[in-house]
């Protein structure tokens, strides 16, 4: 990258192609640094529910929720989830996302939780975008064991003794990340969990402070963790460490916009105090079914109130930080990675202003054309 002159005299350049991109908007590929990729089928049905006003808690003890998606995802055959995962790449490709995080999770028993990271591989090494690998054994406690008094710590112990183990010896997954919350798993169980797969070579990650504070935002910064994401019930004493870590602050707009829920998480408060803020589409069957990153920017504009600049370097660079990507991908620079997406703007801020609408025009992994509006 350089001035004409410079980039014309490269000894690369000789063999090139040149494209014009007619004076549009060039930004790195956005980030999606949160994402369950791998799900069985929407959550339509509960969508109706929540608008009449159950919670989304409410919603989970009537069987629906997380653990519906479990249900689905283990009658479904790994081919109808590769299938429905390959139609999302395409779309997030389209989108101008050329770097996502994938998590299981919907899985819950040992082979279903396999299945969905061998998936993550297969998907990485058969299309374009890059996919990076994070275990979410600890979504929630499936079912089959919430009906005995000891099912919790029994299952806290198959995730320790028997997942984590295979997971690492098979190359799996880089990260670990839990569900540290209120029905879901409480900060220690969090703590034993995040500490077993450190041990094995997994990064942790957390999600954090969604509807309770639970402390888990200390917790992923005590353990070093490359994420904490949510964050929507944190305090001051949380933002200011954050302020001090290293560990990335992930923003999910999308979860409060899709439930309806009027408190965001404090982005300003956080940007304030130094945190890396990152922002991710936490595209999920049921409380973010959006895999756009320019809607989120919408919202962290407008909900968040974040300059639409700061949104981008969220998108972008933050996120590889969350990621620890940050050296290949991320930004346009000298010895990167040309991850681009090209959008049919003339002022960056169009991006996020035209909410809802996909103004992407063109979309470059590692230099190659991955998707193009011309060609659709
Ligand atoms: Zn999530």
């Amino acid at each position: 990258m350089g001035t004409r002159a410079k980039v014309e005299a490269l000894l690369a350049a000789r063999a090139a192609r040149k494209l014009d991109l007619g004076g549009r908007v060039v930004l790195p590929g956005f980030v999606d640094s949160h994402t369950h990729l791998i799900h069985a089928a929407s959550r339509a049905e509960e969508y109706e529910l929540k608008i009449a006003g159950a919670s989304y808690e409410e919603i989970a003890r009537k069987g629906g929720g997380i653990l519906n998606s479990v249900k689905k995802l283990r009658a479904a055959t790994a081919e109808a989830l590769k299938g429905r995962a390959l139609a999302a790449l395409r779309e997030f490709a389209a989108h101008g996302t050329t770097t996502i995080e994938a998590k299981s999770g919907y899985g819950l028993d040992v082979a279903s939780e396999l299945k969905i990271l061998g998936l993550h591989r297969q998907l990485a090494n058969e299309q374009p975008l890059e996919i990076s690998s994070t275990f979410l054994g600890a979504h929630v406690v499936p079912a089959e064991f919430r009906a005995k008094p000891d099912g919790p710590a029994a299952y806290v112990r198959l995730l320790v003794d028997n997942l984590l183990p295979q997971v690492a010896e098979g190359g799996l997954a880089e990260f670990c990340d839990v569900f540290c919350d209120r029905g879901a798993f409480s900060w220690e169980q969090s703590r034993e969990i995040l500490e077993a797969g450190k041990r094995k070579g997994l990064a942790p990650r957390l999600h954090a402070e969604q509807l309770t504070r639970s402390g888990a935002t200390q917790l992923a910064i005590k353990l070093g963790a490359a994420s904490c994401d949510h964050l929507e019930q944190v305090n001051r004493a949380d933002i200011v460490a954050l302020g001090k870590s290293k560990t990335v602050a992930t923003l999910l707009p999308g979860c409060n916009f899709h439930l309806g829920l009027q408190q965001y998480a404090p982005a300003r408060a956080l940007i304030e105090a130094g945190a890396i803020v990152a922002l991710a589409t936490d595209y999920n069957p049921g409380t973010s079914p959006t895999l756009s990153m320019a809607m989120i920017l919408s919202l962290a504009c407008t909900q968040l109130r974040m300059t639409p600049a700061e949104g981008i370097v969220a998108a972008t660079i933050n996120a590889e930080h969350a990621l620890r990507r940050e050296k290949e991908v991320g930004s346009i620079e000298v010895g990167k990675q040309a991850d681009l997406a090209v959008f049919e703007v003339e002022d960056y801020r169009e991006i996020p202003y035209y909410f809802g609408v996909n103004k992407c025009w063109m979309t470059m992994k590692k230099g190659e054309i991955v998707w193009s509006a011309d060609s659709e």
